[in-house]
């Protein structure tokens, strides 16, 4: 069986004998051996890309963007293996994996304009004879660590740009799903990225502590849960590093009585079963204005749900796969189970899901609960499973408070034709993304990506613009020439504009 290792300096490497298994959710086998690596292995990641940095931070920008040209061009060529490993070790469908890969596709083809937003900012006669301008310089050498769900994606909001800046980048994928990833970043190797710019160390938490501990490691870009977000967080910047942090999510979509309720269902469908749940910017919570709502929403939600075709991406038209492991399929059973203990009515029951021939699967078909409240279990913690709440209010005011409420404040949406509540709503809500009728409002790559209170650790957004701020330092700079016939008194007062 395949053991997966690591990637340094454009060579597989391996440190020990210390391996997990990865599954196939859909049919619980084992697809491959992992390498759990150790503080050897981070060190030698940190010795290539100290030995590549200084070459590459000063490589032209065109000439690095060029990097990712190739980079994208490869990707799109082999898009459709990649999306079958992302699909057979996450368990998502083949069309959301390749939507997944799309997004980050995305992400390269912006960190091509790089020549563009790394020419800094100049302003002459700022003073005598004096000129000023700000570069954007890179941090350095630069750490990414990435959760299970979006094996191709998350690593490509990082390091494509830290990289195209003119860093070099350590990253550390999901032990869960290592294969695509790895993959992935072969791909930029191929693309003709200098050796040791770019590796990949596979592990848990002791490759993190490791890269936390480094000295030469000054940035960190993590995306998982908020747990291991605040510690890294907390971690990182105590050893002073630049850190952007980003964790888990309760997403809620408030359903106003105006709503297009057919398209409101639709979008609701996708946004709470798509990916089984398992996407920080799944919509969780359905927040019903009046009671009217409520009950012609459900009555137009329940049969879709009874529906949901759930099985294995290899499986013809199935529009849900399963959960991400066996732990995980048991912690979603037991949400659902403390649901129904504390109250909530549990009006689609996905607990008892059965794929045929696909017996040892993580499989849990939809669930829906009405008249959740606000102290339940199933409210107030983030499940990551195909489990919508509904939640009752009388008015939009009282559902955006319970939205502002809420520890987690990622992703929400409103369905209404209403541009009056539309705009209450975005101006009120505490939350760093937000669509109106768009149930999924992922920022596209020049916008950047982030939640607001729990969701997010640090003060610089991913990808994007606060991604091109995250990874660079500024640096201002003031220039005269002294002229031949003056020579100027020593000045004691501070200089300024008087
Ligand atoms: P996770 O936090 O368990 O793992 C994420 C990464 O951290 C992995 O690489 C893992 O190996 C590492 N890790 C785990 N425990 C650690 C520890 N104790 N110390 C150091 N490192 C550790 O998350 P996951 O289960 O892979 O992913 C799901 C979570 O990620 C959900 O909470 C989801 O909301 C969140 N997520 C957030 C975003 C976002 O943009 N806000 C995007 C995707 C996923």
């Amino acid at each position: 069986m395949e053991t997966v290792t690591h990637l340094i300096a454009g060579e597989m490497v391996s440190h020990s004998n210390e391996t997990i298994e990865v599954f196939n959710p859909a049919t619980g086998a084992v697809t491959c051996l992992m390498e759990m690596g150790n503080q050897e292995t981070v060190q030698q990641a940190i010795r290539a890309a100290e030995a590549a940095l200084p070459a590459w931070k000063k490589t032209p920008p065109l000439k690095r963007a060029r990097v990712m040209y190739r980079f994208k061009e490869l990707l799109e060529a082999n898009k459709d293996t990649i999306a079958k490993m992302i699909s057979e070790e996450h368990g998502k469908t083949v069309p959301d994996a390749l939507g997944e890969l799309q997004r980050g596709i995305e992400n390269v083809e912006y960190a091509c304009g790089a020549p563009e937003f790394l020419k800094g900012e100049y302003s002459s006669t700022t003073g005598p004879g004096i000129n000023a301008w700000s570069d954007s310089k890179p941090v350095g050498i630069v750490a990414g660590i990435t959760p299970f769900n979006f094996p191709a994606m998350v690593p490509l909001w990082m390091y494509p740009l830290a990289i195209v800046c003119g860093n070099c980048f350590i990253l550390k994928p999901s032990e869960k799903n290592p294969s695509s990833t790895l993959y992935i970043a072969k791909l930029l190797d191929e693309a003709g990225l200098p050796k040791g710019v770019m590796s990949v160390v596979n592990g848990g938490k002791d490759v993190v502590d490791a890269l936390i501990q480094a000295p030469q490691v000054k940035a960190m870009s993590f995306v998982g849960s908020t747990p291991v977000a605040e510690y890294i967080y907390s971690q990182g910047t105590a050893n002073g590093k630049r850190v952007q942090a980003l964790g888990g999510a309760k997403n809620h979509a408030i359903v106003m009585p105006d709503a297009e309720l057919d398209g409101a269902v639709s979008a609701l469908m996708g946004a709470a079963f798509g990916s089984c749940g398992e996407r920080c910017m799944a919509i969780s919570v359905a927040v019903c204005v009046g009671d009217e709502t409520a009950d012609r929403l459900i009555a137009k939600l329940t049969p879709q749900i009874h529906e949901l075709r759930v099985g294995a991406y290899t499986q013809e038209g199935v529009e849900m796969g399963p959960l991400i492991s066996k732990e995980h399929f048991e912690k979603v059973t037991q949400y659902v189970n403390e649901g129904v203990a504390s109250g909530a009515n549990l009006l689609v029951d996905g607990r008892s899901l059965k794929v045929e021939g696909h017996e040892n699967g993580y499989f849990i078909g939809g669930c829906l609960f009405d008249n959740v409240t606000t102290d339940m279990s199933i409210y107030k913690e983030e499940i990551f499973g195909p489990v919508l709440c509904v939640v009752r209010v009388n008015s939009l005011e009282e559902g955006i408070a319970l939205i502002n409420e809420h520890e987690y404040g990622n992703g929400t949406c409103i369905f209404t034709r209403d541009g009056e509540a539309a705009e209450l709503f975005c101006d009120e809500v505490e939350a760093g993304m937000v669509g109106v009728n768009v149930p999924l409002p992922v920022p596209v790559a020049s916008h950047s990506f982030g939640g607001w209170k729990r969701s997010l650790f640090g003060d610089l957004h991913a990808y994007g613009p606060d991604g091109v701020r995250f990874y660079t330092r500024k640096k201002a700079i003031s220039q005269r020439w002294p002229k031949r016939a003056s020579h100027e008194a020593a000045q004691f007062a501070f200089p300024s504009q008087q």
